[in-house]
């Protein structure tokens, strides 16, 4: 690159997208891009983890911090319609002050944050999309757009075990926004955010070697270049993107288990447990008898009501045997020997960060993407088995043998030994990833000529 060419990058507000998002722009940075990150006051990044990046504000006036689905939605909704002024005021600065950070040669934006593509167009800004879930997902969400807009929502029950066309071996059940009562303002939302608007290219938190036949379909469809270059904390300069401080006491509890023997348990940063479940799980994991590591975010929220939902002695019962974390370094967690499964919501970016690192899982899906990933992990990729019925003991003690203790979990360790390879061979040098990234590189920096 012969001048210095500036990205900006705008993040959606929540733990799963600013993790790749801010991972894209070490990338970036890597190949020589300078870095802008705008982004929401809500759930705001911390500067000093990226003493690199240029980090700009934007009010949002997010008032409610309720972790529901809808309110989510509801949360961006108001940051589409609140950000977009402040947001063309910084670009028309930047783009004026060239000698600050360089030409800015494009804007790459989450694809739920729509307001800024109606911005760069404006401008005349090139802008990119960056997908932080997988490419099955998108194509399940625009099946289902196209049900709803043809009045074919709610389906039958019956129809649920049945594979959807042309997306085997996803069925109905796993099909995102299913339900009839999402508002037709929502739904309106979400169409916008699955197109790609005046964008020039899409950048995909996934990999040739393991969506190959989704990203050809959706080659075809969008007709821009799509850069699949993931997954990105493999591709990245180490990154701290955690929005909450990590307990890093866990690893040296880590260092002290056998190897292949701890259960890693964490439903993200989403998805919880009622107080029923948080007990019966407690009961699952002491009664199973295997080391397990914890994350219980809520745990720093109360004490006290912690201590008392808990099986009487609790602490005492599991003694070594287990950890408890209000927040994990996971990556580092995932990587370590001792840990041999993960109990997860399947998120894509704990979907990744576990095939990355070969460590097979259990699937405990909620909302959104997760039945997706979870589909992929027990019937496609054969890492992980599913959670089913309702979170007991007995099925919590059960599941768990299944996974650290029997020979169908050994055989998905063996699985998700090959996917870890899979995932190295994307990223090595000469690797799908490490080539598109090569590819992207050229691609924007030729944007700013
Ligand atoms: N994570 C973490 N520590 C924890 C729990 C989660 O660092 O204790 C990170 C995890 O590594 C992942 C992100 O939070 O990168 C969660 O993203 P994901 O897409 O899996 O789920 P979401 O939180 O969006 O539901």
């Amino acid at each position: 690159m012969s001048r210095r060419c500036c990205v900006v990058l705008v993040p959606a507000p929540f733990q799963g997208h600013i993790t790749p998002m801010l991972q894209l722009g070490a990338i970036l940075q890597s190949k020589g891009f300078s870095i802008v990150v705008a982004h929401t006051m809500y759930n705001a990044p911390d500067p000093l983890n990226h003493s690199t990046f240029t980090f700009l504000p934007l009010p949002d006036e997010v008032v409610d911090f309720d972790n529901t689905y809808m309110n989510l939605l509801n949360i961006l909704d108001t940051i589409n319609i609140n950000c977009k002024s402040r947001f063309q005021g910084y670009l028309v600065q930047l783009m004026e002050n060239v000698e600050l950070h360089g030409e800015v040669v494009c804007v790459i934006y989450d694809a739920i944050m729509n307001f800024v593509d109606d911005v760069g167009n404006g401008l005349q800004l090139p802008t990119i999309v960056m997908r932080p879930f997988n490419c099955a997902h998108l194509r399940a969400h625009r099946y289902v757009l196209g049900l709803r807009s043809e009045n074919c929502l709610p389906l039958p029950e019956s129809q649920m075990e049945e594979t959807v066309p042309d997306l085997h071996p996803f069925k109905f059940r796993d099909m995102p926004l299913l339900s009839n009562e999402i508002p037709d303002r929502i739904f309106k939302f979400l169409k916008t955010a699955h197109t790609i608007g005046s964008s020039c290219a899409i950048i995909w938190n996934t990999t040739d070697e393991i969506e190959n036949h989704h990203l050809s379909i959706l080659r075809e469809d969008f007709q821009v270049p799509i850069f699949s270059i993931g997954p990105f904390h493999k591709m990245a300069p180490p990154t701290k993107t955690s929005l909450v401080e990590e307990d890093n006491n866990c690893i040296d509890w880590l260092d002290i288990q056998a190897p292949n023997s701890v259960l890693y348990v964490s439903l993200g940063s989403i998805v919880s447990m009622d107080d029923k479940e948080l007990i019966e799980t407690a009961w699952g994991l002491i009664n199973s008898e295997q080391p397990f590591l914890w994350v219980i975010r809520d745990i720093s929220v109360n004490v006290a009501k912690f201590n008392s939902q808990m099986p009487d002695g609790f602490l005492e019962i599991i003694g070594d045997r287990g950890c408890i974390v209000k927040w994990a370094p996971q990556k580092t967690v995932l990587g370590h020997s001792a840990v041999g499964g993960f109990w997860s919501h399947c998120g894509w970016n704990s979907t990744l960060e576990s095939i990355s690192e070969g460590v097979p899982m259990i699937c405990r899906p909620d909302f959104g993407d997760q039945l997706i990933n979870a589909r992929y992990v027990t019937d496609v990729w054969n890492v992980g088995l599913k959670m089913e019925g309702i979170v007991d003991r007995e099925n919590v003690e059960k599941t768990v043998r299944r996974l650290m203790v029997s020979v169908e979990g050994n055989d998905m360790r063996k699985k998700a030994a090959e996917m870890k390879h899979k995932c190295q061979e994307s990223v090595r040098e000469g690797g799908c990833s490490f080539r598109r990234l090569n590819e992207l590189t050229e691609f924007i920096s030729m944007l700013s000529s």
